[in-house]
């Protein structure tokens, strides 16, 4: 059994025990959701978060790849052509999508969606 179960929130208790998906404290009442243990493990399988490119290759920190189609970018009449390369990426966990930060050459730094890239 967990013998490491936190102190109740509410009034410090360290009688804490488990009732299902809930943990209790005897001595107020209190019973609360053991979100912490949940979001602990969810920690533990974050770092094996997959992300992958545009034909299935996983991706990792530092990989090189190329990009798969030409990306508009801001500013920029051309954008990111096809096949230009990135070195080094950087997996992150982005908004909408956009798991690889890294540096685009003539572009700076900037994140890509991992469905735009190939491995190298
Ligand atoms: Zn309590």
């Amino acid at each position: 059994m967990n013998e490491n179960l936190p102190p109740c929130p509410e009034c410090s208790g360290v009688y804490t025990y488990e009732m299902g998906a809930l943990l209790v404290c005897p001595e107020c009442g209190h019973e609360w959701p053991a979100a912490g243990e949940a979001a602990a493990a969810e920690g533990d399988t974050g770092g094996a978060k997959v992300i992958k490119d545009a034909v299935g290759n996983v991706l990792s920190d530092g990989d090189t790849v190329t990009v798969v189609k030409t990306l508009k970018v801001k500013g920029s009449p051309t954008g990111i052509k096809a096949g230009t390369k990135v070195r080094n990426i950087r997996l992150v966990d982005g908004v909408d999508g956009h798991d690889i930060d890294c540096k685009v050459d003539g572009f700076g730094p900037m994140q890509l969606k991992s469905s735009v890239v190939k491995k190298v």
